[in-house]
């Protein structure tokens, strides 16, 4: 007989992406319960919030588990190069140091932005061509070609000795991508006639009904937005979609007028792209300084900033704090992007300074200027139809879209459905697929050049900090419980005077003093004793005039 132990199985395991959008970290472990072999595909970051995580820039999963499990992980495959694919390789793989895959473009991508950025050492790539294959343990590996937002993205059909299963990576069917071929819809039929036993899906967009508009579409709406401009043009997209990049440079091209890129990861990517061949000839990309002495009929700008970062591009034009670049009123500004979640303000307030200074501001309200990369329930149902799984995991989605998702997939007669979340340790294969377990899970933070736990004291004190300020007092006792010379004190963070205008050092300093004078002599000789009196002093004379209690450190030093 055997037990449920000593069986193999195929499971899944989402560190990331899943009950979110960011930070896409999946593990998939072939074996039985204690002794599974592992393959990781992407290895995605989240972009911290400045207030909630003050300072820190980048988040990633907890690879905990994956550390534990190190020696038996096989590799690692990336799908695309989106930030929330593959973002978190260059701070984390040296943790697991274990062969990387990816397409030409992926792997150029990733080279070139590890060389973008001082000390940091590379990550060997094995490059797949699109459509290739990779055997890894019991894992065979196909990259199946989907249309999505960026050159060669792949979705995943994962072969084992108990069935395939199919990860799709962010998909969506565009029969015109303008870069790259269109979804592979025969190879999705193929696999689901050999029999598919589960599907892992993209559930960003199945809130909404009906299929995708096509690259070919946005590029088409350009090409008219560009050629009725009166004056200069400027877009801004999302400088890893080169085929948005491409629709602008021929809608340029079109308009008898030269593009000018201005923004680091726009030249990036354009130089990767022209390295591999996948730009047309038609683009005329010049020099960011030609921007000048271009007529402005004759000029079209490409620029990064569709988030609103304080230091891209768009961002600085839009407060006249270019260098090179300034924009006039009667200008037009076409916004091909969309705003990611939690950014809403800081696009904002670049979007009303263009318009404050007489910059006619575009967007996909006003044109098909931007459509998205991931599929619909439309798209949905054709690749539930090829594939015609035995099991769905909706992933790549907030609770919201994973649950409307697993209801999607319920009404496509999938039999087994499972809600995951990241931690879970679900069951693909054998049937039917469900949770059998949870492992760690969470996040940990980049703060500066050190990686730490997302609950990091540190974090916590400057949220604080960022709220009250801080008061910092030294001084100094003498053997007979005498002050020492004068009380050294400093604000930072507190206003400097209170309501009648005293200033708040000597409310400070006074209160410090008296606190020290109060003390009875005898006990003035234990500075924990000193230390806490004068804290306790100072915060009540501030909270008292300013109504906050202000964090405080007092220094005593015993001569
Ligand atoms: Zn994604
Ligand atoms: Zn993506």
């Amino acid at each position: 007989m055997t037990s449920d132990h000593s069986r193999d199985s195929l499971v899944f395991v989402p560190l990331g992406g899943v009950g979110e959008i960011g930070m896409n970290l999946a593990l998939y472990g072939f074996g039985t319960k204690n002794k599974r072999q592992w393959i990781m595909v992407d290895c995605g970051v989240t972009f911290a919030s400045e207030e909630h995580m003050p300072g820190v820039d980048l988040v990633f999963p907890d690879i905990g588990f994956v550390e534990e499990e190190r020696a038996n992980l096989l590799g690692i495959v990336i799908t695309h190069a989106h930030e929330d694919h593959y973002g978190a390789l260059p701070d984390l793989w040296s943790r697991f140091k274990v062969p990387v895959y990816a397409t030409p473009f992926t792997a150029a991508m990733l080279e070139a932005k590890i060389a973008g950025e001082r000390g940091r050492s590379p990550v060997p790539v094995t490059e797949v061509a699109p459509g290739g294959s990779i055997k890894l343990g019991p894992f065979d590996i196909e990259l199946v070609t989907v249309a999505h937002s960026i050159p060669e993205p792949n979705a995943l059909a994962i072969t084992t000795p108990l069935g395939t299963v199919v990860h799709t990576g962010d998909w969506k069917l565009d029969p015109e991508p303008v870069i790259g071929p269109p979804t592979n819809e025969t190879r999705f039929a193929e696999i689901g006639a050999a029999g598919c036993k589960a599907i892992i899906c993209d559930s960003t967009n199945v809130l909404r009904d009906g299929t995708s508009p096509s690259e070919g579409d946005v590029a088409r709406a350009l090409k008219t937005v560009i050629a009725e401009a009166p004056r200069r043009v400027a877009v801004t997209c999302f400088a890893s979609n080169l085929a948005r990049i491409q629709a602008v440079a021929d809608a340029a091209a079109d308009a008898d007028r030269d593009v000018v890129v201005v923004g680091r990861a726009m030249h990036r990517v354009i130089s990767v792209g022209r390295m591999l061949g996948l730009l047309n000839e038609r683009a005329r990309f010049v020099d960011e300084n030609a921007f000048g002495y271009l007529p402005p009929d004759k000029a079209v700008l490409l620029c990064t900033g569709s988030q609103g970062e304080p230091r891209a591009a768009l961002t600085r034009i839009a407060f006249d704090k270019h260098q090179s670049i300034s924009f006039s009123p009667g200008d037009r500004l076409i916004y091909s992007a969309r705003v990611i979640p939690g950014n809403d303000r800081e696009v904002g307030r670049v979007l009303n300074a263009l318009v404050d200074n007489g910059i006619e501001v575009i967007t996909d309200q006003d044109a098909l200027v931007h459509v998205s990369g991931h599929p619909r329930r439309g798209e949905l149902e054709k690749m539930y139809g090829w594939l015609k799984p035995n099991a769905a995991i909706p992933v790549h989605g907030e609770a919201i879209h994973l649950n409307a998702h697993a209801r999607f997939a319920k009404e496509q007669g999938v039999p087994d459905v499972v809600e995951a979340r990241n931690g879970d340790i679900v069951r693909l294969i054998p049937g039917p697929a469900g949770k059998i377990d949870e492992t760690r899970s969470g996040r940990i933070i980049k703060d500066g050049r050190l990686i730490l736990p997302e609950n990091d004291a540190s974090v916590r004190e400057r949220r604080k900090l960022a709220q009250v300020g801080v008061i910092m007092l030294a001084f100094a006792v003498d053997g007979a419980g005498d002050l020492a010379g004068e009380i050294e004190a400093s604000i930072d963070g507190i206003p400097a005077v209170d309501a009648d205008g005293g200033a708040m050092i000597d409310l400070v300093l006074d209160a410090a003093e008296d606190a020290i004078g109060n003390l009875p002599r005898k006990r003035r000789f234990s500075p924990d004793k000193l230390r806490d009196i004068v804290s306790r002093s100072v915060r009540s004379a501030v909270a008292e005039v300013w109504g906050k209690k202000p964090i405080i450190h007092v220094h005593v030093v015993e001569i």
